[in-house]
């Protein structure tokens, strides 16, 4: 619950509260109308300071007291996402104004913020791993690592938690990774050339393409297959075609594989960027019809547990050679990524050119002796592309428009991530389409952040940071104007990342690492 959360993420039953219908419950609970709560949020612009001033305003004319424990709150949050049909709003409204009417003022904002899934107490999961192991151990330093290294293997923090409290850590060990348990992909860091690569993972090493699609982490287990995405949202339903490659050209009893899921043309069999089939990933309609027509390819690049048994400590080339031997590779199915192993530096050029020319992104070098570390951005697998100015960032705000652009919001406000805070760093309102069939319209997003909307004041709105963009731009400047101290020029929206979580943007160290370079190329070129 520090975390604002009823079940572990990866869960898919969330709280999952309106704000309107939050407006509704404190109506109910501290009994004044409607319009009357709107009015006081759009002053104070935040629900739950809301639920805090009309509580202490009802508390003084009743002075009734009751107490509200934490029990209580996790029994009723948890009956919100399995009520369905019928009678769901008010049974939803009942089940909060329960815990509102009991609530002391400042329980109610704690309350609401949590309900509408905006707690902002600053706590991330680092703090509570940080908190496990001082509250629990002598040696703090050394058992907060394993305590992460549990948390990327269960990603339930609860669960870890169970254990920790025991106050030994030799039952960590036992944290085993389980298929159907989403486990944390391993991420990389960047390179700027070949030789450098070769520099950070030594020779030889694995060079791979880098390609431009989403993550796709594959659980078998027999005939049943679970594919869950970076964020590990579970998108089994939305690829029945993955399922059935994976039956049939993966010979194992059980598995975990790591892949990049790409698009391509179904006519020409040219491979498509990301943005062409991002769609796919949220669909929950007409599954059938978009498989046809954006078809993907499932490469496969790792392997992390396999008939029984967890791999994540074997070395990278045995992993690699085993997907060789129980993989069928067929094209425009499921392949082994590209690979070669080198140490020759022309060859790894080479065969950089050619991953850009077949329309990659670039490649990615990896230590062959390298163990898999699950959540960890590792300096043993590196990312190498051409300089391109672009970044994923989240959305933070906006506003809305005038003319024939009112009713939707035109502008985005931009932030980058500063440890566990999110800092503003520019507005894009172009990329976006004014129709609905041409790509990503004001539209669509503007219904997509609308559930996320915390603050309006006129035509601004703070929006909750969880729809992640890509976009690019010509340069980034200092800027007074931007609590991150930069503003991008010419930002262009190109995407929207639903694979990716505010976690995975970029950070304010890499902006100022680029805004660095940008100043270097300047000088000398
Ligand atoms: P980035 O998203 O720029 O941090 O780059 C890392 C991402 O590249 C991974 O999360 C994967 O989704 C993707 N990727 C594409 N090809 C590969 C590959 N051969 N090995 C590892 N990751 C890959």
């Amino acid at each position: 619950m520090l975390l604002g959360n009823i079940y572990p993420d990866y869960d898919e039953r969330k709280i999952g509260i309106s704000s309107q219908l939050a407006i509704k419950a404190i109506s109910k609970a501290v009994g004044i109308n409607k319009e009357k709560v709107v009015q006081e949020w759009k002053s104070l612009g935040d629900l739950g300071k809301v639920a805090e001033k009309l509580t202490k305003n009802k508390k003084q004319s009743t002075l009734q007291s009751h107490i509200l424990t934490t029990e209580k709150i996790l029994e009723n949050l948890r009956k919100l996402p399995a009520l369905e049909g019928k009678g769901t709003v008010d049974k939803k409204i009942a089940l909060i104004t329960e815990l509102l009417t009991s609530a002391s003022p400042v329980e109610a904002l704690y309350l609401v913020r949590t309900l509408i899934g905006d707690l902002r107490i600053g706590i991330q999961v680092s703090t509570i791993r940080e908190s496990m192991a001082h509250a629990f151990f002598k040696n703090e330093k050394e058992e907060a690592q394993k305590i992460q290294g549990a948390i990327d293997k269960a990603n339930d923090l609860a669960a870890i938690f169970d254990i920790v409290k025991k106050g030994k850590t030799s039952g960590l060990g036992k944290v085993k990774v389980e298929i159907g348990k989403p486990i944390k992909a391993m991420l990389a860091q960047k390179a700027k050339t070949i030789k450098e690569g070769f520099e950070a993972v030594g020779k030889p090493c694995a060079i791979e393409y880098k390609y431009d699609g989403f993550r796709l982490i594959i659980h078998k287990k027999g005939n049943n297959i679970i594919l869950f995405t970076r964020r590990l949202e579970n998108v089994t339903k939305q690829f029945p075609e993955v399922a059935d490659y994976i039956r049939k050209y993966v010979n194992a009893d059980s598995a975990i594989l790591d892949s990049e899921a790409v698009g391509f043309d179904k006519k020409t069999k040219e491979y498509k960027p990301f943005q062409s089939i991002s769609q796919r990933i949220k669909r929950k309609y007409d599954i059938e019809k978009l498989q046809e027509e954006l078809p993907i390819e499932i490469n496969v690049f790792d392997i992390l547990y396999y008939n029984g048994k967890s791999l994540l400590d074997e070395h990278f080339k045995k992993r690699t050679e085993l997907i060789k031997k129980i993989i069928e590779s067929h094209p425009y199915k499921i392949i082994h990524s590209k690979q070669i192993i080198t140490d020759d530096e022309k060859k790894a050029e080479d065969f950089y050119k050619k991953a850009l020319k077949d329309r990659q992104e670039g490649v990615m070098m990896k230590n062959l002796d390298a163990v898999y570390n699950p959540g960890s951005r590792v300096g043993h697998m590196l990312k190498i592309k051409p300089e391109e100015r672009d970044f994923d960032l989240v959305i933070t705000g906006g506003e809305y428009g005038k003319g024939k652009r009112s009713g939707w919001i035109s502008s985005f406000i931009l932030s980058c991530r500063d440890k566990d805070k999110f800092l503003e760093i520019g507005k894009v309102g172009t990329g976006f389409k004014e129709k609905k069939e041409e790509g990503v319209s004001f539209e669509e997003l503007t219904e997509k952040v609308k559930p996320l909307i915390t603050e309006e004041k006129g035509k601004n709105v703070k929006i909750k940071p969880k729809i992640v963009v890509s976009v690019t731009y010509q340069e980034i400047q200092k800027s007074p104007t931007y609590s991150s101290g930069f503003a991008l020029r010419f930002p262009r929206f190109t995407a929207l990342r639903p694979d990716r979580s505010a976690s995975d943007i970029a950070t304010l160290t890499e902006i100022k690492k680029d805004f660095g370079k940008q100043k270097r190329n300047w000088k000398y070129g």
